[in-house]
């Protein structure tokens, strides 16, 4: 069946201090491609972000802007509550610094059937986790369960998201992260293969920038369902790819992906978009 890419809900997580520097990349590239899909869950009312968004969808969640496991639960608890009122069939959720293949991301889900328990993503280790059981017991015994990495991206079918809900709907999300003490990311494998055993499925085709991207084939790239980047500092750590702009240009590469995606929008004929 082709997927309609009006049934999937793109959550992007952010942060004030990134709406110039991650979200201008951002809605330059892949968002313009995907408006009424993409979600922007940020911390801080900024007029100027929602004239430049255009049609993306951009939702102040009044989390704290801090860097702490609350803060990052309370966002993700509130990307859940607005995927389940949005009635789309698929719950997506990314990073600021991640590169969204929309073609691939459809191709990928369209495999899938969204009334089936389904829960896609990079495993973050390469073994599972292993907590204390609080949730269903008092702590005494341990789980292990896998879970997505969320620098990568990962989605969960609507079927499965609405199974969540008791743990992960109206602020539930944030008590159940408080029990076990684990990130917003973490939480979701908890409340998938541990409380749920519905099982991640594992795939390679989601990336962050924990590994090493350089060593993706440059002719795969196009193939991947997120890329990502990172360490601009030290040693840059992104895709290698050609296409229209430098490094100097495009440090990120995101601009060179989305020429080589969409090569007749203006500002890739033209040069840099500014
Ligand atoms: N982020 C956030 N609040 C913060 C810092 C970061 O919501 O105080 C978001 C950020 O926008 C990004 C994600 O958390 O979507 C990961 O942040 P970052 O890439 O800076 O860190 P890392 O990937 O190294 O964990
Ligand atoms: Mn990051």
């Amino acid at each position: 069946d082709p997927l309609n890419p009006k049934d999937v809900f793109i959550a992007v997580k952010t942060t004030k201090k990134y709406h110039r520097s991650r979200l201008e990349l951002l809605l330059q590239t892949w968002g313009s491609q995907a408006k009424e899909q993409t979600y922007i869950f940020t911390d801080g009312e900024d007029s100027e972000l929602r004239k430049r968004a255009g049609g993306v969808n951009i939702i102040n969640t009044n989390c704290s802007a801090a860097h702490t496991r609350q803060a990052l639960c309370c966002k993700m608890s509130v990307e859940y509550d607005k995927f389940i009122e949005s009635q789309k069939k698929w719950f997506c959720h990314v990073d600021d610094d991640n590169y969204v293949i929309l073609p691939s991301l459809l191709r990928l889900l369209s495999s899938y059937h969204p009334s089936q328990d389904v829960y896609l993503g990079r495993p973050s280790l390469d073994h599972p986790i292993e907590a204390a059981e609080r949730v269903k017991s008092d702590g005494s015994v341990s789980v292990k369960f896998w879970f997505a990495t969320g620098g990568a991206g990962f989605c969960i079918s609507r079927g499965l998201a609405l199974k969540m809900s008791p743990w992960a709907s109206l602020g539930n999300f944030i008590s159940t992260a408080e029990k076990i003490r684990l990130p917003d990311d973490c939480t979701i494998g908890y409340i998938i293969e541990a409380l749920l055993e519905v099982r991640l499925a594992h795939t390679y085709l989601f990336h962050s920038h924990l590994e090493n991207l350089q060593k993706l084939p440059t002719d795969t790239v196009l193939d991947q369902v997120t890329l990502s980047y990172g360490g601009f500092e030290n040693r840059r750590n992104v895709v290698a790819v050609g296409g229209p702009f430098t490094l100097a240009e495009d440090p990120s590469r995101f601009k060179s992906i989305h020429c080589l995606l969409y090569p007749d929008t203006d500002w890739c004929l033209a040069g840099n978009p500014g």
